[in-house]
């Protein structure tokens, strides 16, 4: 059902088409905003409010935009744009994770793994990012049904953030579109290809991106989800510390316990 992207309750609609091009948006009932202005804005205008962290704009592509919505009821039913944007987040993180085992002077020299051939450096690093993408989806999942779907028991928030105060909590959680706002609050692991153009020491700015992402998948989980930054980065926080052991569980089992410091973080 359509959002009010300022307050997220629901409206009946978005526009009025009065006749083909000749559009009068919605009113908001509650917060008399209008329910959603990103409907007369391109492309660009939606990526800078991303890059600001607007939880408006990610109340939009969550729930007003077709390939938002997820679909139907099974588990991983997400659009098929936003799993080519999963495919290619986790193929940029290869890249990074690479990039870093290559450019770092003590692995080059102490590392057995990087005396292997080329081929199946790749695919272990190609392995490794795909099962850190899956525990980390799965690990954010659990901690949402554990923390905030109201089927647990546990979904009350007594401290909702501010810009979500006159909202109430949803009854029931898609959690196809929880893994939909992770992977289009992630858009800051493509931010590296800019290092391609502009000679920048990628080093440097790894944990600028990072931070990034993590703060992004916050704004998009608390305005999908609609609930306080306290407990929305609680469960973030729970998900990375769980990913972080799986992956050292990973390298231990491999036999590349000494690429951990390269390999593993957020
Ligand atoms: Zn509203």
């Amino acid at each position: 059902m359509p959002t009010c992207v300022e307050c997220g309750a629901h409206v009946s609609n978005l526009f009025t088409e009065y006749s083909p091009g000749n559009i009068r948006l919605t009113h908001c009932k509650t917060c008399k905003s209008t329910a959603d202005k990103y409907v007369e804005h391109d492309f660009i205008i939606i990526f800078v409010d991303m890059l600001l962290h607007k939880p408006q704009v990610y109340r939009h592509l969550l729930c007003n935009r077709p390939e938002g919505i997820g679909g139907g009821t099974r588990t991983w039913d997400i659009h098929p744009n936003i799993k080519k944007l999963a495919v290619l987040l986790v193929l940029f993180e290869v890249y990074i994770k690479w990039y870093r085992l290559e450019s770092n002077a003590i692995a080059q020299q102490q590392s057995v793994f990087l005396t292997q051939s080329i081929v199946y450096q790749y695919l272990y690093i190609l392995l490794f990012c795909a099962y850190e993408f899956t525990v980390f989806q799965v690990a954010v999942r659990w901690a949402v049904y554990w923390f905030v779907d109201p089927r647990t028991g546990r979904g009350e928030d007594k401290h909702p953030a501010p810009s979500t105060a006159v909202s109430s909590h949803p009854t029931s959680i898609s959690y196809p579109q929880v893994t939909t706002a992770l992977i289009i609050s992630s858009f800051g692991k493509m931010l590296p290809i800019l290092m391609v153009i502009w000679d920048y020491n990628e080093q440097s700015y790894a944990w600028l991106i990072s931070l990034v992402v993590l703060t992004s998948n916050a704004e998009a989980l608390a305005a999908f989800l609609r609930t306080s930054y306290l407990k929305t980065y609680t469960l973030l926080s729970i998900s990375l510390a769980v990913k972080i052991a799986c992956e050292f569980i990973f390298l231990k089992a491999t036999g590349n316990k000494d690429l951990t410091s390269l390999l593993v973080g957020l």
